[in-house]
C-alpha cells in the first residue's frame, strides 16, 4: 500500500526533528512488542526499523519518510526493566516533550501484546495520552502467536478496563506481523487521515 519509505534521521531532541511540514504518525509500545517488525510490515521493508533481540537500546525518536507525503517516526519503546532511573527520566523527558509539542503529530499508535491481559504500564501511558488531549490508536500485536479467539478475548479485556476511565474508546487493531494480519486496516486507517 505504502510505495516508498527511507530513513531521514535519529534525534534526542524533538527540536531537532524534520521541519514540521508534513504529517506525522508514531509508533510507541513497551519494548519488545513487535513495534520494529510492525513498521517493517507496513513499510514492505525488511530492515526499515531494525528488529533486535536487545530491548531498550534504541533511545532516539527516528523519522522516516513515506511515499514523500507523510512521517513515520518510530519512538524508543518503554517498561524495559534493566534500565537505570536516570535512563527512565532521560527517555520521559524526551518523549513528552515530542508528543506535546510536534505540531505535525496526527496520532500516537500505541502497541500492546495481544497475549497478555491489560497491563498497568500500557494503561499508565495511554492516561497520559489523554490526559495531555494527544490523539491515538491501539495495535495489538503478535496476533499469531495464539488464536485469533484469545486476541479478541484480551483485546476485549483491555476495552473493558479501559470503559472504567474513559467515555470513548480510541481505534483498535488487531495485527501480525508474522502473516501480515491487520496490515491493510491499519495502512487504509492512516490513509483516511491523510486525506482528511
Ligand atoms: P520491538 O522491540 O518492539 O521493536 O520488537 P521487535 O519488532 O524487535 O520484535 C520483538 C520480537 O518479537 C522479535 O523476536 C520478533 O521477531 C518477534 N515478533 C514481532 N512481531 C511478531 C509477530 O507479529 N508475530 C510473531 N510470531 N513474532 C513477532
Amino acid at each position: 500500500m505504502f510505495e516508498s519509505a527511507a530513513f531521514i534521521i535519529s534525534n534526542t531532541d524533538y527540536k531537532k526533528c524534520p521541519k514540521p511540514d508534513l504529517p506525522e504518525f508514531a509508533f510507541i509500545g513497551r519494548s519488545n512488542v513487535g513495534k520494529s517488525s510492525l513498521i517493517n510490515m507496513l513499510t514492505d521493508k525488511k530492515n526499515l526499523a531494525k528488529t533486535s533481540g536487545k530491548p531498550g537500546k534504541t533511545q532516539l525518536i527516528n523519522h522516516f519518510k513515506i511515499d514523500e507525503s507523510w512521517y513515520l517516526v518510530d519512538l524508543p519503546g518503554y517498561g524495559y526493566a534493566k534500565t537505570s532511573k536516570k535512563n527512565r527520566e532521560a527517555w520521559e523527558m524526551m518523549i513528552s516533550e515530542y508528543l506535546i509539542n510536534r505540531e505535525n503529530l496526527q496520532l500516537v499508535f500505541v502497541l500492546i501484546d495481544s497475549r497478555l491481559p491489560p497491563q498497568q504500564i500500557d494503561l499508565e501511558f495511554i492516561d497520559w495520552l489523554g490526559e495531555n488531549m494527544i490523539p491515538f490508536a491501539l495495535i495489538f500485536t503478535k496476533a499469531d502467536k495464539q488464536s485469533i479467539n484469545k486476541g479478541q478475548q484480551n483485546v476485549a479485556k483491555f476495552r473493558k478496563t479501559m470503559k472504567a476511565n474513559w467515555e470513548e474508546l480510541p481505534p483498535i487493531f488487531l495485527t501480525s506481523s508474522e502473516s501480515k494480519f491487520g496490515k491493510e486496516k491499519v495502512s487504509e486507517y492512516i490513509q483516511e487521515i491523510l486525506e482528511s
